[in-house]
């Protein structure tokens, strides 16, 4: 472990690390713009020169390799001139259109401008080279090549990142610029990645360019509910409905503007795909289901609870505990499942169809996995692949009458060939039941048919669990208000816990412990040492994932 002193400050560094990389580690921010820890380093922004104690020269810190004993100072006055200098040539030929800028309020240059420049520009504004402005580069990013400050985080991303290589520096000198080769759009399915890594306004989201001011919108840090891997994100929203129980709550409050990649080595260093990037959209793609409703007329969810719940036990009494079944859905949390795991006791399943084929392959080399559903591990860890079967059998047992009241748990993340053959299984499902309770986000016409219909709170909308596919339990969190009545999922189970005379909290944190006490790979955890990056939990046993 090599000793340094940063400004005068002792620390170990691990070996291998750069300057900035161990910089980084203790917390001290050293300026950059073309320095990205996932990316490859290129050494060609000049923002972090620093002084290196027996160095005549100052040294960019993101290429210097730490030596043991090393000096390092970043408080000069030589290095806060060469910083200086480094933004002046960068603003040299800038706009400065910042009013009008999408990146305004979290670009870099406007910060460091504010913290390290605070020149007048020596440049007279009608002699600046004018370069193209707002374009598409593919369906996702456009680009402005006047606000390119040439750092080529986005070259490298498509470089060594993608593999794609879409992004290039074209010409040379003062004639350098970003680009395309024009019959290849930047189309992977990862390109709004490099409007995350561009550090100005040069590459902006198609998706998000003038819907909000930045400053406008509160940042919850989540987990993407698109596929199994679980990606690291932030959700960008309106912040009045960040609270939760705002008065007044319409269905305009709390809107999801953007979620971006937050950094997380264990899972998807700082990487989110183009489909789960965008895939908040689903909570507003089709109608949302707002209030209960029995067999179509409207009725507080909290006054249908106790008829349920006297539904199920008259079908218990009458038919044994083996009549009643739930089937729950992998975009459920774990706190939900569990729950509905005690209420139905233990005759629960999750499986839909061929998904549960699909569970452990990847869809590419980078994140993507075929299993579009965030909790298919946490399903399996909490043992709900038994011997219900999957919704086929459970559909087989409803028309034999061997299970005769069920509650269907249903989010419409179904892809694939067999999607209406699952909507189809479900409503024949509906049909034969007694008595059928349905949970659901969305409005559809095949859970009209059931007796119950329950709105049920959506990704973003709801605090708890999910287990990715490697076994790594993460948060998820409540950024937006659902809509209308509807709740959690593992709230309705823990109020029917209630009403069978099980005192449970409704506070999905408490549920957790809960799960830990019980759940053995989940032992000794709490959300407090899952933590913002999540935590492994043992691996499902190879026989389940067969
Ligand atoms: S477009 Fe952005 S990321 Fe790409 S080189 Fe220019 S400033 Fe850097
Ligand atoms: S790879 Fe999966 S988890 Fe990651 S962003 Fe895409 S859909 Fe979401």
């Amino acid at each position: 472990m090599p000793k340094i002193t940063i400004n005068g400050q002792l620390y170990e560094a691990a070996k291998g690390k750069t300057i900035i990389q161990a910089a980084d580690d203790v917390g001290m921010e050293i300026p950059r713009y073309c320095y990205h820890p996932d990316i490859g380093i290129e050494g060609s922004c000049r923002m972090c020169l620093v002084e290196v104690k027996g160095t005549p020269k100052l040294l960019p810190a993101c290429t210097t390799p730490l030596a043991d004993n090393m000096e390092v100072r970043t408080d000069t006055q030589r290095v806060h001139e060469a910083v200086r200098y480094a933004m002046e040539f960068l603003l040299l030929h800038h706009p400065i259109d910042c009013p009008v800028c999408d990146q305004s309020g979290e670009c870099w240059l406007q910060d460091y401008y504010m913290a390290h420049a605070g020149h007048d520009s020596r440049y007279p504004l009608g002699q600046k080279t004018r370069r193209r402005k707002a374009f598409n580069l593919g369906p996702l990013v456009k680009l402005d090549q006047e606000r390119c400050i040439l750092c080529t985080r986005c070259v490298r991303f498509t470089r060594n990142v993608t593999k794609t290589n879409e992004i290039q520096v074209f010409s040379r000198g003062h004639n350098s610029e970003i680009g395309i080769f024009e019959d290849r759009p930047l189309n992977n399915p990862y390109s709004g990645n490099v409007v995350d890594v561009c550090p100005v306004g040069a590459l902006t989201s198609a998706d998000f360019r003038f819907k909000a001011r930045v400053w406008f919108l509160k940042g919850t840090d989540s987990v993407c509910g698109g596929c199994s891997t679980g990606c690291n994100l932030r959700i960008d929203h309106s912040a009045r409905a960040a609270g939760g129980g705002i008065p007044g709550y319409t269905a305009t409050d709390g809107k999801i503007y953007r979620t971006v990649g937050r950094r997380n080595v264990e899972v998807n260093m700082s990487w989110l795909c183009d489909e789960g990037r965008l895939s908040f959209h689903t909570l507003e793609r089709w109608p949302r289901l707002w209030h209960a409703n029995a067999q179509g007329e409207q009725k507080p969810v909290s006054s249908l609870l106790p008829a349920i719940h006297a539904n199920f036990e008259s079908i218990r009494a009458e038919y044994g505990d083996g009549a009643v079944a739930a089937l729950a859905s992998p975009t459920n949390t774990n706190e939900a499942l569990f729950l509905m795991k005690k209420y139905f006791k233990g005759h629960v399943d999750f499986r839909l169809g061929r998904e549960v084929d699909l569970y452990q392959q990847q869809q590419d080399d980078l994140l993507r996995r075929l299993d579009k559903h965030p909790n298919t591990h946490g399903a399996l860890h909490l043992g709900l692949a038994g011997e219900l079967g999957g919704l086929r059998r459970l559909r087989d047992l409803a028309e034999k009458k061997e299970i005769r009241a069920m509650w269907i748990s249903f989010h419409p993340q179904l892809v694939g060939e067999d999607a209406q053959e699952i909507i189809e299984d479900l409503r024949r499902l509906i049909e034969a039941l007694d008595y059928s309770v349905v949970s659901t986000t969305h409005d559809f016409a095949w859970t009209h048919g059931a007796d119950h219909l329950l709105p049920m709170a959506a990704w973003a909308e709801e605090k708890g669990t999910y287990t990715n596919y490697s076994g790594r339990v993460q948060i998820t969190n409540r950024a937006v208000m659902p809509p209308g009545d509807a709740q959690p999922l593992h709230v309705l189970m823990a109020e029917l816990l209630n009403l069978a005379g099980v005192e449970v909290s409704i506070d999905p944190g408490a549920v957790f412990e809960w799960i830990a006490r019980e759940i053995p790979g989940y032992a000794g955890l709490d959300y407090d040492t899952i933590g913002s990056l999540g935590a492994a939990v043992s691996p499902v046993p190879e026989e389940v994932l067969r």
